[in-house]
């Protein structure tokens, strides 16, 4: 498939990785296959012609992160776009060595972090190294926020507010808040509105279509993201994401195409908003 042929729409936040052996109890259908091509089958499926692989903090070493992201770019040929990610709880010289592995790649699209997940808070001091390189490359920081899906996670490391204090201290960095937060959606809103260097994605809000409650949930997610995004009074730093395989496709383009906001906002959310921040379309 030529690129030009490519849906317009980008999914900012997928995940595949052999690395996260939860994935089939977790994932929206028990049956679902985790390869590049069903993932490649449910993006095709709503015209998204690129996603973001976002890589797991299980993975074993950051060599690792680096290869395996490079064999899902190639098998997809060139549509997941690849990614790093740094748990700063590890040590200053596990950070250090950690970021000398991402200097020889060029083609990164954003770092990732999961706060709530690993104990740290996104202001932790040994994250300036990090803040810097992302600052350098011009790329994102995703930071996951708001509900873990492991019960041992801390949900306090996770709070939309607590990435303020480094959205002041790093102007030009670019940070993203994760799953709009949920469940602190109006935070998420007040971060935003008052950074102007600080985005959010809508993934991850729902799960199995099956489950007791899913339209309801669908229902209320979609309510919360309409007012929440009518605070902020600007579409242009949220970001459609799915989450998948914990979200459908499918399920995850509903979300955004149900919001009560003008056609052309959500077609910012669904992939123009996208191509900018990570720059999909720039030449080479
Ligand atoms: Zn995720």
């Amino acid at each position: 498939m030529s690129v030009l042929s490519l849906g317009r729409r980008v999914d900012v936040h997928v995940h595949l990785s052999r690395y996260w052996p939860d994935l089939p109890r977790n994932s929206y259908r028990s049956d679902l296959e985790f390869t590049v091509p069903s993932l490649l089958r449910e993006l095709d499926s709503q015209a998204i012609g690129f996603a973001v692989l976002l890589q797991l903090f299980l993975n074993p070493s950051p060599a690792e992160v680096l290869r395996e992201g490079e064999e899902m770019f190639t098998k997809s040929g060139g549509r997941l776009l690849k990614t790093v990610t740094v748990d700063p709880t590890k040590g200053e010289a596990a950070v250090e060595e950690t970021l000398s592995t991402w200097e020889r790649v060029r083609d990164l699209v954003a770092v990732k972090l999961y706060p709530g997940y690993r104990t740290f808070y996104p202001h932790d001091p040994r994250l300036s190294p990090v803040y810097e390189f992302a600052h350098k490359r011009e790329i994102p920081v995703m930071i996951h926020q708001g509900d873990t899906l492991d019960p041992n996670g801390q949900v306090k490391y996770a709070r939309p507010i607590e990435v303020d204090e480094v959205a002041v201290r790093y102007r030009d960095v670019r940070f993203v808040l994760c799953h709009f937060g949920n469940p602190w959606i109006e935070e998420t809103a007040e971060v935003v509105y008052k950074n102007s260097n600080v985005y959010t994605d809508t993934s991850g809000l729902l799960g199995n279509p099956a489950a007791p409650y899913f339209r309801e949930q669908l229902r209320r997610a979609q309510r919360r993201l309409t007012n929440a995004i009518a605070a902020m009074g600007d579409a242009r730093r949220v970001l459609y994401g799915s989450d998948w395989p914990l979200e459908s496709i499918e399920t995850a383009i509903g979300v955004v195409t149900g919001l009560d906001l003008p056609a052309e906002d959500k077609e910012l959310i669904l992939g123009e908003n996208a191509r900018t921040l990570f720059r999909i379309d720039a030449p080479g």
